[in-house]
């Protein structure tokens, strides 16, 4: 089989769910309802730009619809097309659902080479996909809520807002059509870092309570522990900080576009991260050995893996050479199907995309929750604020479910800063989620791995929540 389509992301998001919803006791029918993509819908449109009509093509995928508003980033990228659109509308789907938030999953994506237009005509281009949008009913607060993903960020998120608004001028809840907003339009503090600072959690919460850790040889805790991060974006650097910054990780490899760079001693993650804003790549960072051929760096000895910029980069082709004990999905799909069981068969502990990666949708919730509840954070005196503040929490807590821990419900309340409430609401969800994980890896016959236990719980959660809708 040609190593392209044995590795597309939805083929390899499909051939997962065939495996995991073998495991989960389904009604007849309710597999094929959860597994496929309930609509695509590629939109054409022409921009006039610089004296003449450009043409652009851009997909918006509802994976399901079993809560609203369904819910997914809109990617920016020259070689997107629609069957990697709806596979990552299927992860969204099977995200939230592990995560325990009410979205159905959905992904939006638009061909272009961002680096070809000026900033001025990227607005424009993007004011009309959210118009083509927004015609069609795929966005709007109740209906479908985009969010950045590679190629976007507030920036454009800003963009989408205000023209939404524009056009919804009487809707009281408009901002609530896309997160990931500036603070000033709305947005809520602690999204950009969102998805490493959740990539974090997630190995932390690794490290305090997987059952296995020592039979793979992941002793003691995650100081001085060896790893390396493919991808210094947005992802791959705020998992990268907090990890060396906070837990006393050491970052010996980065790897980028143009190679990659290695040091031992472990590499100073915001001075690399200057290097490639000036340079606009990694090599020939100081201090540092470069790799023209930054794809080996994969197949390194380290602890922790940590692929967190694109699709299918541990395949069939180089799974067999991975030597790291943990690899930790921070972007959605990195390992394709066939490289996931060579990885299996070698003992290789893979920490699953829907989970690692779920802390961007999980802020992106609070931040919807936030507009929908028209609140204002930190701009109250101390004593309204702690009750705002306690407001908050409850309704975190009510609608998320979880509990917050008394300490930190105490450090919110007290607190004013909309940040400590973010990242604690943001810790508990990753902690908890995580021991649902590993009760379903430990009671569920023929469950033998993270990403298993994974699917099994967002599966049937998505089936009971068919189920009670009567479908
Ligand atoms: N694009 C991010 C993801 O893949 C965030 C989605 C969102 O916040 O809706 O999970």
């Amino acid at each position: 089989m040609p190593e392209n389509s044995e590795n597309s992301l939805l083929s390899s998001v499909d051939k997962i769910f065939d495996d995991s919803s073998s495991l989960c006791l389904l009604g007849d029918g309710m597999k094929e309802r959860i597994k496929a993509c309930n609509l695509t819908l590629t939109i054409r449109f022409g921009v006039r730009l610089r004296g003449k009509v450009f043409s652009f093509t851009g997909w918006r995928s509802v994976h399901s619809e079993h809560q609203h508003p369904a819910k997914g980033g809109i990617r920016y990228a020259p070689n997107v097309d629609q069957e990697e659109v709806e596979g990552l509308a299927a992860l969204m789907t099977y995200k939230c659902a592990l995560m325990g938030i009410p979205f159905s999953g959905s992904k939006g994506a638009l061909q272009i080479n961002r680096n070809e237009w000026e900033p001025h005509e990227l607005e424009r281009i993007t004011r009309r996909f959210t118009q083509e949008l927004a015609k069609r009913n795929l966005i709007g607060p109740s209906q479908n809520v985009p969010a950045p993903d590679m190629g976007t960020s507030e920036v454009e998120m800003a963009w989408i807002a205000d023209e939404y608004q524009r056009l919804n001028r009487l809707d009281i809840n408009a901002s609530a059509c896309v997160t990931g907003k500036p603070l000033s339009h709305g947005g809520i503090e602690g999204r950009i870092e969102a998805t490493g600072r959740g990539t974090q959690y997630a190995i932390q919460e690794f490290f305090r309570s997987w059952p296995d850790r020592e039979k793979i040889g992941l002793d003691g805790d995650l100081r001085g522990k060896r790893v390396i991060i493919q991808g210094l974006g947005n992802v791959g650097y705020h998992a990268a900080k907090f990890l060396s910054q906070e837990d006393g990780c050491i970052i010996q490899g980065v790897i980028e576009h143009d190679g990659g760079v290695f040091r031992a001693e472990g590499l100073n993650i915001e001075k690399l991260r200057q290097h490639m804003n000036t340079h606009g790549g990694v090599c020939g960072f100081l201090d540092a050995e470069s790799f023209e051929d930054g794809s080996k760096m994969l197949e390194m000895p380290c602890d922790i893996l940590i692929p967190a910029a694109r699709e299918n980069v541990i395949t069939s082709k180089n799974a067999a050479n991975i030597q790291a004990r943990l690899v930790v999905e921070a972007a959605n799909g990195p390992i394709s199907y066939s490289g996931d069981q060579i990885l299996r068969e070698k003992g290789v502990t893979v920490m699953p995309d829907i989970y690692v990666n779920s802390g961007g949708v999980t802020v992106s919730y609070f931040e919807w929750i936030k507009n929908l509840g028209h609140m204002r954070l930190g701009l109250l005196d101390h004593q309204r604020q702690e009750t705002q503040n306690r407001r908050i929490a409850e309704m975190l807590e009510s609608m998320t479910g979880v509990k917050i821990p008394k300490d930190q419900w105490d450090a919110f309340v007290r607190g004013s800063d909309e940040i400590d409430l973010v990242r604690s609401g943001l810790d508990e969800m990753m902690r908890q989620a995580f021991q649902r994980m590993v009760e379903v890896y430990q009671t569920r016959e023929g469950v033998e791995d993270l990403r298993t236990a994974a699917y099994v719980l967002a599966i049937e959660s998505v089936a009971n929540s068919y189920k009670a809708s009567g479908i």
